[in-house]
């Protein structure tokens, strides 16, 4: 099964889209017939072991699942366009993934690293957060933001306001850092709104890969480093705060910052970069940053 090509296929034209909860549900139990005819071919079909048959349930060839044993820990949004195994083309058993909206930090995922880093600690040398770009929840939060008196109506319910307000300290920080790179005016150019999403997008991974650092301590206990990246959704590379996906053409991952001071120069990294600056106008770049070559 070649992951990343069905990665591929599905940008270039959009999958199908059941119409129906019937066909949903038909389409995701054909994908795992599709899947077990590849992974375990010698099965037999349903039809032909009767299921209250001991002795032909016995014939049935079992294959010992393996030991769980993931070599790396990721936290990343639930997005549907961002799935982690594809976009590191990783096989079965080499990634626990832990995918909530914004790749926030809540109890239960906290719970879910904390169980991966311990119950794995042979295994798991690296915890990757990885935000992506065009984030719902990390826009949801940055128009909470910019319109607070529409704050209840885009974040209707207690749960999604919950994500929402994990979300809003990044934006806070993002929009001081734009406003301290480019000047109190930039909130009127109208690419602020994308820019503040896109330096909140880093900032927001870069933030939890420091309390996952601070709170977890995982490069002490057992010697697990924690990353973060952002996955760019236009060129699918993960690019760390000091690459420009249009012209870089590796991917990286950064080191979790260390202390909350990283965090500032941080977001004044991001503020800065084309990351953020391509969305402002050419005017404004202009205008405010004219040594700067950035398209
Ligand atoms: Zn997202």
């Amino acid at each position: 099964m070649n992951w990343a090509d069905r990665y591929r296929r599905t940008q270039d034209e959009s999958p199908e889209v059941p119409a129906t909860p019937e066909a949903a549900e038909r389409s995701l139990l054909e994908g795992n017939a599709r899947f077990i005819k590849e992974t375990v071919p010698n099965l037999p079909a349903p039809s032909t072991v009767p299921s209250a048959d001991p002795a032909a349930l016995s014939s049935v060839p079992v294959v010992p699942a393996a030991k769980q044993a993931p070599f790396c820990v990721v936290l990343g949004c639930s997005d549907a366009r961002v799935p982690a195994e594809l976009v590191f083309d990783a096989k079965p058993n080499q990634l626990f993934v832990v995918r909530v909206a914004g790749n926030v930090l809540g109890e239960e995922c906290l719970g879910s690293i904390d169980y991966a880093l311990h119950s794995f600690k042979d295994s798991v040398h690296l915890l990757v957060v990885l935000g992506h770009t065009r984030c719902g929840a990390v826009a949801a939060a940055v128009d909470a933001y910019l319109s607070p008196n529409l704050h209840n109506s885009i974040a209707f319910t207690r749960s999604l306001r919950s994500i929402v307000n994990h979300v809003l300290i990044a934006v806070r920080s993002a929009a001081v850092s734009l406003e301290e790179f480019w000047g109190a005016r930039v909130v009127s150019d109208p690419g602020y709104r994308d820019a503040l999403i896109e330096v909140s997008v880093y900032l927001n991974a870069g933030m939890t890969a420091h309390h996952l650092q601070e709170e977890m301590k995982p490069n002490e206990a057992i010697g697990t480093k924690v990353v973060y990246g952002v996955f760019d959704l236009d060129t699918c590379r993960v690019i760390g705060p000091d690459l420009n996906p249009q012209t870089d053409d590796t991917s990286k991952l950064a080191d979790a910052p260390n202390h909350p001071d990283e965090l500032i120069a941080l977001g004044q990294q991001i503020a800065g970069s084309p990351m953020a600056a391509r969305h402002l106008s050419e005017d404004y770049r202009k205008a405010h940053y004219p040594s700067r070559n950035i398209e």
